[in-house]
């Protein structure tokens, strides 16, 4: 099956989608697409975000947008499992602190994780990445994990999240004290968009550009 070149992101994180742009530029022929560009109201994304798991959640926002137009669409849902609190805060990551006015979730989000650790002498943590891709009907899917450390306290500027507290097995700085080129060689999102990308070649599907 040869298609398009074109594929929408269903997600409306500007960081997830340069991240995503640069993994998916290995291979010739991709071009992605913000929603933003295709869909008028594309905020509906974060109201089907309310299964348990990310898989779910991936399917619930690639079918949303593949229902307002014709593009091969890529869900993806991911968080951040901490061993010591049970994996929290899981597939509820992006919203673990409640909204606060005067600061961005991402920091409300890190000032709790590192409150709740306080004293816990085990810090490992996982990062998770699933993605759903439909395509033609289709739906291939795919998830890939990345272990680490809870930092004790932020460090470094660099991509979003939980990033400045996230040490990578293996490295001494946060994920936010890498380049993105750094990030994107281990993270959880590469591993899912390669594992993605070998079972679209093995279902026979080419992007090829027109
Ligand atoms: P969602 O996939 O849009 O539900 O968001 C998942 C949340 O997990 C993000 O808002 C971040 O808080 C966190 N997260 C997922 N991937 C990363 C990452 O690569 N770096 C830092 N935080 C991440």
């Amino acid at each position: 099956m040869r298609l398009s070149n074109q594929l929408v992101l269903a997600s409306l994180n500007r960081h997830k989608f340069e991240e995503f742009q640069a993994l998916l530029g290995a291979y010739p022929g991709i071009s992605l697409i913000p929603v933003e560009t295709l869909i008028r109201n594309p905020e509906g994304l974060r109201r089907v975000e309310t299964h348990e798991n990310y898989l779910e959640n991936a399917i619930a926002k690639a079918r949303l947008i593949n229902q307002g137009c014709h593009y091969p669409t890529l869900g993806d849902d991911s968080g951040l499992e901490v061993r010591a609190l049970q994996g929290r805060p899981g597939v509820k990551s992006h919203r673990y602190a409640p909204p606060q006015p005067k600061k961005s979730q991402d920091q409300a989000n890190i000032e709790l994780l590192l409150k709740e650790l306080q004293g816990q002498e085990n810090r490992s943590a996982l990062f998770t990445c699933t993605l759903a891709l439909i395509i033609e009907g289709i739906l291939i899917h795919a998830t890939g994990t990345m272990e680490g450390t809870i930092a004790e306290a932020p460090s470094g500027t660099h991509g979003f999240g939980y990033d400045p507290i996230f040490i990578p097995a293996g490295k001494n700085q946060t994920l936010a004290e890498m380049t993105d080129a750094e990030k994107n060689q281990i993270s959880h999102r590469s591993k899912a968009v390669h594992a993605l990308m070998a079972q679209v070649k093995s279902h026979g599907i080419v992007f090829a550009k027109p």
